[in-house]
């Protein structure tokens, strides 16, 4: 029997009694695991192999398939403040839905990183306009996508103005343009913004001001290097944006109410 740490990137229900989960664990990175019965058995599972629930797994290795059992799964973190608000859960949808695109491999620095995240969104009750830009971005980088920002990718050099290369994985010279003609126009300005949001750490990020043209640009840039990075516009996103929208309405018409 294994015992390790993990979140519920994923999980669905398999054959009339059993669940199937998809973790991302401390030890073992991506683990894919059927928990018996869980659907009957509640009091074995309870909440745990809900999305993004942090838990204790213990289970059983199997030598012969990528699916394993679980025997044991004990909840640490059920985050309540996430799921009782429907942008903080909307978010935290759309993180498992990218974690599991981008990794794979066990990396103890991406499992702290999502449990900060996740205390983070939990605990925050004014959620920075930066979030969601700041936890794609890193979480390339901790893929091992970390855009190149100080000089051009191909030919290294400091050049005046620049273009973004998501085949690449960063900013290129006018000289190299076509060698990535799907290159983006991107201002100095997004760059600085981009080199800031991969030093801070989570707990600072709401002291950074943003006006809306700039943190536009930077979800713009950082939206089309996540979408080439994966190969697909994800699907929970769509979600997020409608919850963000309905938000920044509901919030206008308080301020414009009589
Ligand atoms: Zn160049």
């Amino acid at each position: 029997m294994e015992e390790t740490e993990g979140i519920v990137l994923r999980s669905f229900d398999v054959r009339e009694t059993s669940k199937l989960a998809v973790f991302y664990t401390r030890d073992f990175g991506v683990l894919k695991g059927l928990a018996k019965g869980a659907r009957k058995k509640q009091k074995y599972f309870g909440s745990s192999l809900e999305l993004f629930s942090h838990d204790y797994i213990s289970f059983y290795k199997s030598r012969n398939s990528e699916v394993h059992l679980i025997g044991k799964c004990e909840q640490k973190n059920f985050y309540i403040g996430i799921r009782e608000n429907i942008l903080k859960s909307s978010f935290a949808t759309y993180w498992m839905e990218i974690v599991q695109e981008l990794i794979q491999d066990q990396d103890e620095k991406i499992f702290d990183f999502l449990l900060a995240c996740l205390s983070y969104l939990e605990k925050e009750p004014n959620l920075p306009s930066l979030l969601l830009p700041f936890f794609e971005l890193n979480l390339l980088r901790l893929a091992g996508y970390g855009p190149v920002l100080t000089n051009c990718v191909s030919c290294k050099k400091e050049p005046v103005s620049y273009k973004f290369s998501p085949l690449l994985g960063g900013i290129i010279c006018p000289d190299c343009h076509n060698k990535d003609t799907r290159s983006i126009d991107i201002l100095p300005n997004t760059i600085a913004l981009m080199k800031i949001l991969i030093k801070t750490q989570i707990e600072t990020l709401a002291r950074i001001s943003v006006v809306p043209k700039l943190l536009g640009q930077v979800k713009g840039v950082i939206h089309y290097y996540l979408f080439h990075s994966i190969g697909k516009r994800p699907k929970s996103l769509q979600f997020v944006e409608e919850i963000m929208k309905a938000k920044i309405l509901t919030e206008a018409s308080y301020l414009t109410a009589p």
